[in-house]
């Protein structure tokens, strides 16, 4: 996934960390191969407003419209190849009601089910295989132009084979 789209999703979580709300939006991007293995690579993500709790999140109804048109802003050519929401505090997995909610919406080996716990400072990608969760290996690649750690010092932890670059 691309640095803006992780800073996006990871902005969105925490802008409602207080009050303690689920977020959720939709992932754009592509579906590419690299040595034989399929890949999805996400440049941008969109939301819209939301009905929320703390334990439960869904598009609000009438946010249908606002949701399009942000989709038709993206600026370049997606498939939609997931969706993201949040868990504040209760840390990464998917419930039986996400595994529905995948199962119903994106069943396609290249979706992804991306949660994030902007408590604990998590983030874990997963998708169904088989019927089955698991957990998908994901990396944060950007643009060097975009420069997003311009005069910080940036560890990489894991190296990773392919068109990615690492995780920071
Ligand atoms: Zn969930």
């Amino acid at each position: 996934m691309s640095k803006v789209a992780e800073e996006k999703m990871r902005n969105h979580a925490l802008a409602h960390v207080n009050e303690r709300k689920e977020v959720m939006g939709l992932m754009l991007g592509g579906v590419y191969r690299h040595n034989g293995r399929e890949y999805a690579l996400v440049r941008d993500v969109v939301t819209t407003d939301l009905d929320a709790t703390e334990v439960s999140v869904r598009f609000d109804r009438d946010a249908f419209e606002k949701l399009f048109a942000s989709l038709d802003e993206s600026g370049f050519r997606y498939i939609i190849v997931g969706w993201y929401h949040s868990h504040p505090s209760y840390g990464c997995f998917l419930s039986s009601t996400d595994i529905q909610t995948q199962r119903a919406m994106f069943n396609r080996s290249f979706h992804s089910a991306l949660v994030i716990d902007p408590v604990n400072r998590e983030i874990d990608v997963f998708r169904l295989r088989d019927g089955r969760v698991e957990s998908r290996p994901f990396a944060v690649y950007w643009d060097p132009y975009q420069e997003p750690y311009a005069s910080k010092v940036v560890r990489f932890r894991k190296q990773v084979k392919g068109p990615e670059t690492a995780i920071p």
